[in-house]
Order: structure tokens, then sequence, then C-alpha cells
């Protein structure tokens, strides 16, 4: 055969390859692999994303910092460990204020398809926050709902507490 031949069924099949990868939420670990590590390349050009996975302003020159799935990780840490550290017994103000946040986070989410998620889980599910353990439980099951949709495994909501809950070490 061919070189030239060979050359070009080798890319065709790295294409087909990458986007199955892609499609299964898998191009963010092989990315992993390709990429230079940032902490020896000053220089490292950010990975491109996926058309509509990003809600990159129109004038953007180029794409955001963090993937999809770093945001979408970063978020569900601060929600979680929001939640495990909301009061028992809060004042109405206290609930309030965490309605607005998480309306407020979905509406500005800065993930298009994720925020567009986010907004519906809410509207879906009213948000449920007269206490901890019922906040705590509430954003456990709607990041299942997130996890069922992306085929991800499903948390045991009686452990939220255990492992996103605890002392910050940061007490007034
Ligand atoms: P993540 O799902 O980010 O979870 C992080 C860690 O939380 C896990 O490792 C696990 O230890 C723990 N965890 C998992 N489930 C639970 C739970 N129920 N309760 C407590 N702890 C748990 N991505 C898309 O591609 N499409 C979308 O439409 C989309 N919608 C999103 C909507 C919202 C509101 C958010 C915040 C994110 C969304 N994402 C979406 C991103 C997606 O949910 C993941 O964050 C991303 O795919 C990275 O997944 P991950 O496997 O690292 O774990």
């Amino acid at each position: 055969m061919k070189p030239i031949l060979v050359f070009i069924i080798y890319i065709i099949g790295f294409m087909i390859f990458y986007q199955t990868m892609s499609y299964i939420n898998m191009d963010e670990k092989i990315l992993f692999f390709l990429q230079p590590n940032p902490a020896k390349a000053k220089n490292v050009k950010p990975i491109k994303q996926k058309e509509g996975d990003i809600l990159t302003p129109k004038d953007a020159k180029k794409p955001l910092k963090l993937t999809k799935q770093e945001i979408g990780r970063n978020a569900w840490a601060l929600l979680h460990s929001m939640a495990s550290a909301y009061p028992n017994d809060p004042t109405e103000e206290d609930k309030q204020n965490m309605i607005n946040f998480l309306k407020g986070l979905a509406h500005n989410f800065p993930c298009k398809i994720c925020g567009k998620h986010f907004v519906k889980l809410l509207e879906d599910n009213p948000i449920k926050c007269d206490n901890r353990e019922e906040l705590v439980n509430y954003i456990c099951d709607i990041h299942n709902s997130v996890n069922k949709f992306l085929k991800k495994e499903i948390f045991d909501c009686k452990k939220a507490f255990d492992v996103w809950g605890g002392d910050c070490g940061c007490s007034v």
C-alpha cells in the first residue's frame, strides 16, 4: 500500500476515534494525554471547545480557560459545599439569599448547555432549602438528574453530607 494512503487512513481513523470519544464524554481525558504539561509549557493554547459547549461571547477571540467539564465539576463542588454549610435553622433571609443565588447562577452559568439545563432543573424541581438536610438532598438530587442525563453513575444521597460537609477551617 502507498504511504500516502496509509497516512490518509490513519488520519480518518483518528478522526473517527476522537469523535466517538467526545460523544461519550471522554474527550477531556484523551486531551489530557495529548496536552503538554501546563506547568512546563508557558504559552499553551487553550483546548478548542466544541461549538455550543461554552457560552463564548460573540466578540471573544479564544475559548474560555476552563472546559465544560471543569466548570461543571467546580460548580458542583461549590454547590455541595454550600449546601453542607447551610444553617440547620435558616432565617427567611438565608432562604431567599440561597434561592436568589441558585437562580442567578443558573442564568449566568458560563457554559450555555449546562446553564439551560440548570434553569430547566430549577423550574422542574422547586428549590428546597428549609434546612441544611433538605438543601443537601436537593442539590444531590439535581446533580443526580444531570448524572442520569449524562449516563453517569447515580450518587447515594445518604452519603452527600459525609462526603462534602465538614469544617472549612475558616470560621469567623
Ligand atoms: P461531576 O458530575 O462534576 O461530579 C463531581 C464529583 O461530585 C464526583 O466526582 C462525585 O464525587 C460527586 N458527585 C457526583 N454526583 C453527586 C451527587 N448527586 N451528589 C453529591 N456528590 C456527587 N455537562 C454536560 O455535558 N451537559 C449538560 O447538560 C450539563 N449540565 C450541567 C448542569 C449543571 C447545573 C452543572 C453544575 C453541570 C452540568 N454539566 C453538564 C457538567 C457535568 O455535570 C459534570 O460536572 C462534568 O461532566 C464533569 O463530570 P465529573 O465526572 O467530573 O463529575
